[in-house]
């Protein structure tokens, strides 16, 4: 089971442009085949996969605390996307004048046509992501190979989009993703090299250039981010501290495991688009007519809703 948290890994920026075609660049990390979503889904499924438990518990331990960790990487690239969606379409309520027209040289049109600006599980040109970019084959070595091999892929695809886009928010996401995304590597790397007795870490970084190139990630390294593996629980997934010891392969630093999870921050509000009704229209907007929103709460909820309304106000009086 997963406790959730209000958080994001980083204190994400806000964007000094905002731009339809930077987001859906990003949007690759999220629901390409090398995004988010697969490495997310990928080791979940391994890890509910699992057999022979007892005898190999580091190694579904490593599977199972690194798949908690990929859900909050879809989180904090989802808020990247939907940031820098925000205002890129005219908040005009009024239909007639098009407000949706400068949106239509955006690759991704579900962001305007199926969503208020917002993100989707899909790709780069707008694919929905799909379950076939799973793989459990429930062979340990090849599921950690394939990891492995996941992993830097999305190392690839990061590098290529942060050559992409240069906006602070995209650029803060991506940083903080690459040296995440590194431990990850160096992790699934240790784990054939105890599997096998092959020192795969020697064949690293793939691709083969350091993350000293990239300001945002070199500024996390600063403070160690790279040399940590978090838990993420308090009192199960202790023992990725069989695999997750030793030395960093790129700068001989120790490694460490962290019980919990990373410290985090409040998620960025986004702001509502009301030419999209986003969340509401111009007419439910309740601090311009708040009788108007009780009536339309009474047509849509009933008068019951209405009434707790009125005891969960009276109650905060
Ligand atoms: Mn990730
Ligand atoms: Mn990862």
């Amino acid at each position: 089971m997963i406790t959730r948290f209000d958080k994001l890994a980083i204190d994400l920026p806000h964007p000094r442009h905002t731009s339809p075609n930077d987001a859906s660049a990003v949007q690759e990390l999220i629901g390409g085949k090398f995004g988010e979503m697969s490495t997310w889904m990928n080791y979940s499924f391994q890890s509910f996969n699992f057999r022979g438990r007892a005898a190999l518990r580091p190694f579904y331990d490593l599977v199972a605390s690194i798949a908690a960790e990929e859900f909050g990487h879809v989180e904090l690239v989802s808020y990247t996307v939907n940031l820098l969606l925000t205002g890129t379409s005219e908040r005009n309520p009024d239909p007639t004048t098009t407000p949706l027209s400068a949106t239509t040289n955006s690759r991704i049109s579900y962001y305007y046509l199926a969503t208020g600006q917002q993100t989707l599980p899909i790709d780069s040109q707008g694919t929905p992501w799909t379950g076939a970019n799973v793989f459990s084959s429930g062979n340990l070595r090849l599921d950690m190979l394939h990891n492995f091999f996941l992993e830097c892929g999305a190392r690839a695809n990061k590098i290529r989009v942060y050559e992409t886009v240069d906006d602070p928010t995209a650029r803060a996401c991506v940083g903080y993703l690459l040296v995440r995304g590194g431990v990850h590597i160096v992790a699934y790397a240790k784990a054939l090299e105890k599997l096998t007795g092959i020192e795969v870490g020697k064949l690293l970084p793939i691709p083969d250039i350091s993350n000293d190139r990239f300001p945002e990630a070199a500024e996390h390294e600063s403070r160690g981010l790279h040399q940590v593996l978090f838990q993420f629980s308090t009192e199960d997934y202790t023992r990725i501290n069989e695999i997750w010891n030793g030395r960093h392969p790129s700068d001989n630093s120790e490694l460490r495991v962290q019980e919990g999870m990373p410290e985090g921050f409040p998620p960025p509000d986004l702001e509502p688009e009301p030419q999209l009704t986003a969340p509401i229209g111009p007419d439910l907007d309740p601090s311009v007519d708040p009788d108007m929103f009780d009536d339309v709460a009474k047509r849509l909820f009933g008068r019951e809703a209405l009434d707790l309304r009125e005891r969960m106000k009276a109650r905060k009086k």
